[in-house]
């Protein structure tokens, strides 16, 4: 196991908070401070913080993101937004199943597949989120879950597109909670979404994919959850909202 050869990817999501104005201030408040970052940085925000986010970010090493993509290229969907128009407006990264999408609205896992499908063919990396809920983890069905979850979201997804794809393991019951994972089970589920992986491309593919952790990582607890060997990042909702947290948890990445 060799973390090397994957890239560490640090990613915020704002989930449905800030303005455009406040967009445009929390990243000029974080550019000096994950500057010269030995990690990749990305900010996923709300739609319509798009472009003053792109604006922001220009000339520093924070990339932009958005929290999710229709998979339909254009037509009668009323309120929703495609991957090239994501493209358009300077997106670089998406989020495609968090779990507040399943939770609330409906997402299942061939739509998480159908976006992740659209978004890597107009030219966007995803950030795929899997995670059990507290009850599939008592009954015992962490593994087969994630394992599902990974295999089901990648389908049809090839060996060469995957290099656009870094998996999120996100527990349930981690996210918003402030309950976080230990450091042991992080790695231990993060190992799940790989074996998946591997059984899918086999191992050395495996051992390439960024495989974060989120579930209220945060400046106190982010350097024994990345020092994991099989956790590659993290991807923080709350913690993303403040400079400063954010900025130790881009540093912690970086050691
Ligand atoms: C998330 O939104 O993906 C997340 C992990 O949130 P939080 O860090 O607040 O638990």
């Amino acid at each position: 196991m060799n973390k090397a050869l994957r890239r560490t990817v640090i990613a915020g999501n704002w989930k449905m908070n800030k303005t455009p104005d406040e967009a445009k201030a929390l990243i000029e408040e974080m550019k000096p401070l994950v500057a010269g970052a030995d990690c990749d940085v990305v900010l996923c925000v709300p739609y319509v913080d798009i472009p003053a986010a792109v604006e922001a970010a220009k000339g520093s090493n924070i990339r932009i993101g958005a929290e999710n993509v229709h998979f339909k290229a254009s037509g009668a969907y009323t309120g929703e937004v495609s991957a090239d128009m994501l493209k358009a407006v300077g997106v670089e990264y998406v989020i495609i199943g968090h779990s507040e999408r399943r939770q609330y609205f409906g997402e299942t896992d061939q739509t998480v597949n159908l976006r992740t499908l659209a978004a890597l063919n107009a030219g966007l990396k995803v950030i795929l989120c899997v995670g059990e809920t507290l009850e599939q983890r008592e009954l015992g069905y962490t593994e087969t879950l994630l394992k599902y979850q990974t295999k089901i979201g990648l389908t049809n997804v090839t060996a060469e597109q995957l290099k656009n794809v870094i998996i999120a393991y996100e527990p349930v019951w981690a996210i918003g909670t402030g309950v976080t994972a230990t450091d042991d089970q992080a790695d231990e589920g993060n190992g799940f979404v790989r074996a998946a992986v591997a059984e899918a491309y086999g191992a050395d593919v495996a051992e390439t994919v960024t495989v974060q952790y989120g579930g209220s990582m945060n400046a106190k607890n982010a350097e024994g959850l990345l020092s994991k060997v099989n956790v590659d990042g993290g991807l923080i909702g709350g913690a993303s909202l403040k400079a400063p947290d954010f900025s130790v948890i881009v540093k912690a990445a970086s050691k």
